[in-house]
């Protein structure tokens, strides 16, 4: 469904990594603004499914300001830990989404489900939904995932969440040790961008 050009968009998202990150990947002459401007709470994320929680987030935020909202809903996979973090990546961190945190519960977990994982190819998946809801505009919505493995110990300054921990397939370096400019340009998020853009 091919909806009238977007000018103004308000961003879901109070974390502020992920507000920059959209930003550079929304055409130019798009206005953004985010809730951080407008102060709003998130709502509570029950949803079952990434794409579930995405559209809690657009419906609740456009509600609230009368503005069409994107937002998204994004987190890593572990294959062996039956893809936990999955939709609880961010909770994993604790009330004060303490990155750290969530680092080492990752890896305590991976410790319980097999002593030897740092020896073994631990697959892993970062997966993001998009959503835009809005006066006059349906459900919009789009899913991009990258592939890749656990690394067996936490490496790199750069990025945000579990990006030191998360090996791309066909690189060496974690997301952490990769400049801004070039993991935005292939991650889950940008997947998920490049396919909802034709409704922008
Ligand atoms: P959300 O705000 O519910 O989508 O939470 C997503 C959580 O998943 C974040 O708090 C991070 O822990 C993690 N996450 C999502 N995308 C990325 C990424 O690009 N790099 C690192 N961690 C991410």
């Amino acid at each position: 469904m091919k909806t009238k050009k977007i000018k103004d968009l308000l961003i879901g998202s109070n974390n502020a990594g992920k507000v920059r990150e959209i930003k550079q990947l929304l055409p130019r002459y798009i206005r953004v603004s985010s809730i951080i401007d407008y102060k709003i709470k998130s709502p509570k994320e029950n949803g079952k499914t990434f794409l579930q929680n995405s559209l809690i987030k657009s419906k609740y935020f456009s509600k609230k300001t009368g503005k069409i909202c994107l937002a998204d809903d994004s987190g890593l996979e572990i294959d062996i830990l039956n893809k936990k973090p999955g939709i609880f990546s961010a909770r994993w961190g604790g009330k004060k989404n303490n990155f750290n945190l969530a680092i080492k519960k990752v890896f305590k977990e991976l410790n319980k489900a097999d002593k030897n994982w740092r020896k073994k190819r631990i697959t892993a998946r970062f997966i993001c939904a998009l959503s835009i809801y809005g006066p006059n505009i349906k459900k919009i919505y789009s899913i991009g995932k990258i592939e890749g493995r656990i690394s067996n110990k936490k490496i790199g300054k750069n990025g945000f969440g579990y990006d030191p921990i998360f090996i791309p397939n066909r690189k060496t370096n974690t997301f952490g040790q990769m400049k801004f400019k070039d993991k935005f340009k292939i991650d889950h998020r940008a997947r998920a961008f490049i396919k909802i853009k034709k409704f922008l």
